[in-house]
């Protein structure tokens, strides 16, 4: 069951996302090498509950936390805890909250100063990627033009995108109808209408497109080890526009210029 929403409800979701982009903007002041994933993880669930909102991730089919930290070969749902950051890392950082009953949701990877420039290209063209998708986020589309458009751009490149996991439809529930192809073929899938709200994210990897959950029953890695890149927008199709981007990066790449131990990608 795909639930469209109306105005009232995408403002909703809109609140959300923007919380969790403000939440990332202050996690990014953060970060540096040797400070530890738990710290990471405290200083987001103390800002989103300052500002009226409630975890989204944290109980969530019983994961631990109010991020997931996915470093490095770790692809998502990274469990944080006492791992300290390195200079070379890549640290992918999902978030999500709850305000007035609604979802936001969204996804950014960081680099450290370090980090050599092929993983670097890596988080360039998956962030491309994302931008590329949402552009084929159109009412009268189909699910398979966003994935053809991430597909093509990062494969052109020498990455490949990740199968085992997918994006999702956002509301009052963090995972709705329907399932967000990061891969497909232009004019196949479900139709894109009005009203729909979607969380587009492309997890691609820097090798093989394979992952592996680890045995903490949540962290996927990729197989052969390679670094992977994960960029998330909340969207909402609508007619003749483009699509309304509900999430925001502004604030966490502002907070990333700040920061020198960081690159900006
Ligand atoms: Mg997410
Ligand atoms: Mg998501």
């Amino acid at each position: 069951m795909i639930y469209y929403k109306n105005q009232e409800q995408i403002e909703k979701i809109r609140a959300s996302s923007l919380l969790v982009g403000r939440t990332h903007a202050e996690v990014v002041k953060a970060i540096k090498p040797g400070v530890t994933t738990a710290k990471l993880d405290h200083l987001a669930e103390t800002f989103i509950r300052d500002h009226g909102a409630i975890p989204g991730f944290k109980g969530y089919q019983g994961f631990p936390a109010t991020l997931c930290i996915s470093v490095n070969e770790q692809v998502v749902h990274g469990i944080p805890g006492d791992r300290e950051i390195g200079d070379a890392d890549v640290v992918s950082i999902d978030c999500g909250t709850i305000l007035e009953g609604y979802y936001g949701d969204s996804a950014y990877t960081y680099a450290m100063a370090n980090v050599p420039e092929d993983t670097q290209n890596l988080l360039q063209a998956t962030k491309e990627s994302l931008y590329l998708g949402i552009d084929q986020a159109w009412h009268g589309h189909r699910m398979g033009d966003i994935g053809h458009a991430i597909q093509q751009h990062v494969e052109a490149k020498g990455f490949s995108v990740v199968r085992d996991l997918v994006g999702h439809g956002l509301g009052k529930k963090l995972h709705e109808e329907p399932e967000v192809y990061h891969f497909g073929k232009p004019g196949r899938g479900i139709p894109l209408s009005q009203g729909l709200v979607i969380c587009i994210e492309p997890m691609i990897n820097q090798g093989k497109r394979f992952v592996m959950q680890e045995r903490d029953g949540w962290t996927f890695r990729t197989a052969d080890r390679m670094p992977s890149a994960h960029f998330e927008h909340a969207v909402a199709i609508r007619k003749d526009q483009p699509a309304d981007v509900l999430s925001s990066f502004e604030e966490i790449e502002k907070a990333i210029a700040q920061n020198s131990d960081l690159l900006k990608i």
